[in-house]
């Protein structure tokens, strides 16, 4: 990677193409790197080199692979502060919350390691008078693995470790927003012996995610919005490669009308502006009883004013700046739109005077589904709450939309959350909790949140093949 003169240079923000990809720290407004973006025919030579390369990195033994990926998961541990550190100066997620996502990445790895022989085993279905049907699995061959910047670490494990760990090669475009995480991740890996070409990185913009489309490989694994993820829907069908996509949220919480009010104010609010709100599966939209509502609501807003807002690099700082600067005029649209829908502004609704894409944490009651607020994701510091009558129809207003990511439900009564639950049409269901992944269950979203599954066991047989034997003893 060399480093662009500042004539070269593109506007402030990450390039759209153009050969140089300028870093900004979101807390300053300020410059912190200029990279050269890979071109087309750079990503060329390294598809062609991943292709070579992954054909001894399937044959090398599953043990070694796991050695590797286990020598990563130190080399994360050691340096975690340093990581962390970098995460925090190039997207601006709070220092503290950065070393949670490195920490909590651990117990990803740790059960990738743990599941994948038993994921991957031959299994023999069939064995009888001579005849035996066993089915292996294969690797899928070249993996691209476009990504996200809200959550690099886990979006891109969850990807690039059972991708390696089964024996695929990963051409792996990190964000333009976390483009020096992708870096460290890349020699994090290289170091602890996946060799350079079974994982390359891919730098640039959505220029260099399409030119890596272009390439002959077997599969894309996309993590971002559901605009982008047709796009590569798309560029993955002209070559009929397998598509996965992990993408947006509008995710919905509904709090009964029996609940300990502050303490489900509390956890609420952190599920809904934990990350800056910028979590696939931040809560989005929340569904009040009526009963409690207004006590809810006071408690809510009590929580989110007392939001330490700051200096992401601050230890205290429980609220940084948004990553991107074009994101902050998106939150004012919707601030804007809900108040002249007949919302009421509760605390916050405008960018912060300071230097930085700073937005202060906003709460919104009495929204409405007429409101891009309930509808189009938000990706933010902001929420909009409703009031409804009863079970019935916060179930309706929970499915009133085109994501179907998580949804939750916080009551004291089980049969009554599970038939909630059971009702809602998302990939994960929450009770008296919200905003949570874990590495054991199968990660997916419905509908515009996407198409696939990653975690669990089924996140490990997602990259490999099935090859059914049918296999005859000669008499
Ligand atoms: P984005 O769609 O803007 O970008 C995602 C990636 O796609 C980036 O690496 C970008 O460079 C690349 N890209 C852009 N145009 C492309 C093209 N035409 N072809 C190929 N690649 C292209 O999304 P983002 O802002 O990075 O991430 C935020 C979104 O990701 C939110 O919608 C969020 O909900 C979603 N997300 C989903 C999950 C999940 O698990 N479902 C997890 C994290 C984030």
């Amino acid at each position: 990677m060399t480093a662009a003169t500042p004539a070269q240079a593109s506007p402030p923000g990450p390039s759209r193409g153009g050969g140089v990809l300028r870093l900004v720290n979101p807390a300053t407004g300020g410059t912190l790197r200029e990279l050269a973006e890979d071109g087309a025919e750079a990503i060329a030579r390294r598809v062609e080199k991943a292709r070579k390369a992954q054909a001894d990195w399937a044959r090398t033994p599953l043990e070694a692979r796991k050695a590797a990926l286990s020598a990563f998961a130190a080399a994360v541990a050691q340096r975690k502060e340093e990581l962390a550190a970098l995460l925090t100066s190039e997207m601006g997620k709070p220092i503290a919350q950065s070393r949670n996502e490195l920490i909590a990445l651990q117990s990803r790895l740790k059960f990738f390691l743990a599941s994948v022989d038993a994921a991957v085993a031959d299994e023999v279905v069939h064995d009888e008078r001579g005849w035996q049907e066993k089915i292996s699995y294969e690797p899928l061959g070249l993996v691209a693995n476009i990504s996200a910047w809200n959550y690099p670490y886990f979006v891109g494990s969850n990807v690039f470790v059972p991708a390696l760990l089964t024996g695929n090669a990963v051409l792996y475009k990190p964000s333009e927003f976390a483009t020096l995480t992708g870096l460290a991740i890349t020699e994090a890996l290289q170091e602890a012996g996946v060799p350079a070409g079974v994982f390359a990185p891919v730098i640039g913009g959505g220029e260099a995610g399409r030119a890596l489309l272009e390439q002959p490989v077997d599969a894309v694994f996309f993590t971002g919005s559901y605009a982008t993820g047709r796009k590569v829907a798309e560029a993955a069908a002209r070559q009929l490669m397998k598509v996965q996509l992990e993408l947006g949220g509008k995710d919905p919480v509904y709090v009964a009308d029996d609940v300990d009010v502050t303490a489900t104010a509390k956890g609420v609010a952190d599920g809904a502006f934990y990350n800056n709100g910028q979590s696939c599966c931040a809560v989005e939209r929340l569904y009040v009883h009526e009963r409690i509502h207004d006590a809810f609501v006071d408690a809510f807003v009590e929580e989110v004013k007392g939001f330490t807002v700051g200096d992401p690099m601050d230890e205290a700082t429980y609220i940084g700046p948004v990553a991107r600067e074009v994101h902050v005029r998106v939150l004012e649209e919707q601030v804007a739109d809900a108040k002249s829908r007949g919302a009421r502004l509760l605390t916050g609704g405008a960018r912060l005077d300071r230097p930085g894409f700073y937005f202060a944490p906003t709460v919104l009651a009495e929204a409405t589904h007429e409101m891009a607020l309930m509808r189009d994701e938000t990706f933010g510091p902001l929420i909009g709450i409703q009031k409804v009558e009863d079970d019935d129809e916060a179930l309706r207003l929970m499915n009133d939309t085109e994501y179907g990511l998580t949804a939750g439900v916080y009551t004291t009564d089980e049969s009554r959350a599970r038939r909630v639950l059971a009702g809602v049409n998302s990939g994960s269901a929450y009770w008296n909790c919200c905003d949570r992944v874990s590495p054991r269950l199968p990660w997916s979203g419905r509908r515009h949140s996407g198409v696939g599954v990653t975690l669990g066991r089924a996140g490990i047989r997602a990259f490999v093949q099935p090859k059914a034997w049918h296999l005859k003893q000669p008499r």
